[in-house]
């Protein structure tokens, strides 16, 4: 039993950290050895069973990420940026499987997390759900089919509560899209549209984002021609499916060399 890889989970009192600290819970494969919280959360001293309504989990949520690493295999993380970068390195220092779900990475942040990834293993996804990793490696065959007769658009939508947009999600499959059709995805995206914006360019990968109630999460890719359109849609109606992928990508990660992982790589797609 605790031979079992050790799990932290940092954000343990957000939306994911609860569905993590569940999935963990209720995984015959790990066992949960420690949950992270900013300082001055109201859960700092308490035991983690109070924020998914268990009795005693005999963990105690603290302030303190590096000694909660120190004893644990993996940490998985779905934070903030600012907190992953600093997580990416004390993981690295604890030798422990870094799992990144958190999303709105700027490119310093991904700068940092490449360089603990030389020391460490890193699995890091816009969206751990087979279904949208499945979609991505649709999403780049459909791209390499079709030419730019066809308009790529990705429509996505999430809860009023999401900071960022676009999601890690419809980056993901932009990115995917713009490997497909062999273009650079940074010069091709078109992020944000609003008064005369001039007609659509040629070869462009357009976003957009919806923002309201509870909407779990998302997708369309569209492609759009003269005549036709193709429609690639996912949509989550429940978290866990992101808890059971990023749990699934912590126990990859046990006998992985050091380096960037995706969950392309975790799922085998
Ligand atoms: P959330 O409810 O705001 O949870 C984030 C948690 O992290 C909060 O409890 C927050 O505490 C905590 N936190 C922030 N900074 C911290 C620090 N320095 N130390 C310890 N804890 C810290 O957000 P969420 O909906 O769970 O989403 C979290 C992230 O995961 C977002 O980036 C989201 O886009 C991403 N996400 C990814 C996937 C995927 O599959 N990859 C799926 C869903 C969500 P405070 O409230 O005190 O700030």
């Amino acid at each position: 039993m605790t031979d079992l890889p050790g799990i932290v989970i940092a954000g343990a009192s957000g939306r994911m950290g609860r569905m993590l600290l569940r999935a963990v819970v209720e995984s015959p494969d790990a066992r949960l050895v420690g949950a992270v919280e900013r300082a001055g959360s109201e859960y700092i001293g308490k035991d983690a069973g109070v924020l998914i309504g268990e009795e005693d989990l005999g963990v105690t949520v603290t302030d303190d990420p590096l000694e909660a690493m120190a004893k644990a295999q993996a940490v998985i993380d779905f934070t903030s940026p600012a907190a992953t970068v600093e997580f990416a390195a004390l993981a690295a220092q604890a030798r422990a499987v870094h799992v990144i779900g958190t999303t709105g990475l700027m490119p310093d942040d991904l700068a940092k997390i490449k360089a603990a990834a030389r020391h460490a293993i890193v699995v890091r996804a816009g969206n751990m759900s087979l279904g949208v990793n499945l979609l991505t490696q649709l999403t780049k065959k459909v791209a390499a089919a079709l030419d730019a007769d066809f308009d790529i658009e990705i429509i996505e939508g999430h809860h009023r509560h999401k900071v960022d947009a676009p999601s890690g999600t419809a980056l993901m499959l932009g990115e995917a899209a713009a490997e497909g059709r062999g273009v650079d995805h940074d010069e091709m995206a078109v992020r944000g549209r609003d008064g005369i914006t001039g007609a659509r360019e040629r070869g462009t990968i357009g976003y957009s984002a919806i923002r309201g109630g509870d909407i779990v999460g998302e997708h369309d890719v569209l492609f759009a021609a003269d005549g036709e359109r193709i429609v690639l849609r996912h949509i989550a109606t429940d978290r866990r499916i992101f808890a059971r992928g990023a749990l699934k990508a912590a126990l990859w990660g046990q006998d992985k060399h050091p380096g960037e992982y995706d969950m392309v790589d975790v799922l085998g797609l």
